[in-house]
């Protein structure tokens, strides 16, 4: 069987459209019908070289989707044919299978362990998440990782107490979950940090008390202004250093903890005071938002489905998979928080989601 994937065949270049010829199921994989995909920074990274050298070139990309189950390999107990699931880069229950390999007329397709830009897709059993027939399957992508991450840095890793301050810092697609959490959670103010208007309404749309433009606010002195003794919290959602070190400075002396969430580029270093950590300031580091899929994904999808957790609004724009090079374009210039791929379209346009 055959499947048109985007792959990654060379660092800095657009990714490749492809036919791909699908491998027999090993012990542990499961074959996959996607839906849908999102697109985060960490294919932007990969596809931009920004992470180092990579040394499984021609590769398969993409880490959070949704579809159908439509076949099981040997062992697998968790997912049974036309079960809907969540496609997502953190680990759950489940045979662990590191990936598989396509082949692309002769040439050998490198894929991890779930990759989500390509129609069908070879992922390991612990990747998957069941979810009801129901569940909106487009919003069900965006909890492969930015709702995940997002989310679960605010519930699972900081765990603020309502009325307790939180600021985030860069509002793409985790921060924008970040601040749905944090708004949830009861935090009070939930401050939204960052440089692209649409995006800060966005933040404010989903309860962002307070909203602070860098093109024309420095955050540091604004935030330090309205609470001199510091914030709580503080979520780094850039991979800037430079941002990190604003995200630290932020919160309070004693106890205030800055959790950091952004992905820098490969060889990037963060030049710290370490005085600040003897004011008892804490910085914590998160896998993802620290979550247990089997545990908080089918959560996720009980508050979304409330509408208590509404990241439907991060998709603003959909486009088919030929459209991926487009979808990062537009990822890298902030015209939109989180793209979305439906795979199912062959449609040659981006599209405004509905
Ligand atoms: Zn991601």
């Amino acid at each position: 069987m055959k499947t048109l994937a985007a792959i990654l065949v060379e660092l800095g270049r657009p990714l490749v459209f492809a036919e791909i010829e699908v491998p027999v199921l090993k012990p542990g994989q499961v074959l996959v019908e996607v839906a849908f995909s999102g697109v985060c920074h960490t294919q932007l990274l990969e596809a931009r070289g920004y992470r180092g050298e990579d040394k499984f070139l021609p590769h398969c990309l993409g880490h959070e989707g949704s579809g159908v189950v439509l076949e099981v390999g040997p062992g697998v107990t968790k997912v049974r044919p036309g079960d809907a699931v969540i496609l997502s880069w953190i680990k759950g229950l489940g045979g662990d299978v590191p990936g598989t390999t396509y082949s692309w007329n002769g040439r050998t397709v490198n894929s991890g362990a779930v990759t989500t830009f390509s129609r069908h897709s070879v992922v390991s059993e612990n990747r998957l998440t069941v979810i009801p027939a129901d569940f909106d399957r487009r919003v069900a992508a965006l909890i492969g990782c930015a709702v995940p991450t997002g989310a679960g840095v605010v519930f699972n890793t900081l765990q603020p107490s309502p009325g307790q301050s939180l600021a985030v810092f860069g509002v793409g697609g985790v921060g924008l979950c970040a601040v749905t959490a944090a708004v949830l959670a009861g935090c009070h103010p939930v401050i939204a940090i960052d440089r692209h208007t649409s995006r800060l309404e966005l933040a404010q749309s989903l309860g962002a008390t307070q909203t602070i433009d860098i093109r024309h606010q420095d955050p540091v002195s604004t935030i330090r202004s309205t609470f001199p003794a510091g914030l709580d919290f503080a979520v780094e959602a850039t991979g800037v250093p430079a941002v990190m070190d604003q995200a630290l400075s932020v919160v309070r002396a004693q106890g205030g903890t800055t959790a950091i969430v952004g992905n820098a580029h490969f060889g990037a270093l963060w030049n710290l005071d370490p005085r600040q950590l003897n004011q008892g300031k804490r910085i914590l580091g998160t896998w993802g938002g620290d979550n247990a899929p089997d545990r908080d994904y089918p959560r996720y999808c009980r508050l979304i489905t409330a509408g208590k957790l509404p990241v439907q609004h991060l998709l603003t724009r959909e486009y088919s998979l030929v459209q991926v090079n487009a979808a990062l374009d537009d990822l890298e210039s902030g015209i939109t928080p989180r793209p979305l791929i439906n795979l199912a379209s062959i449609s040659p346009e981006p599209a405004a989601a509905n």
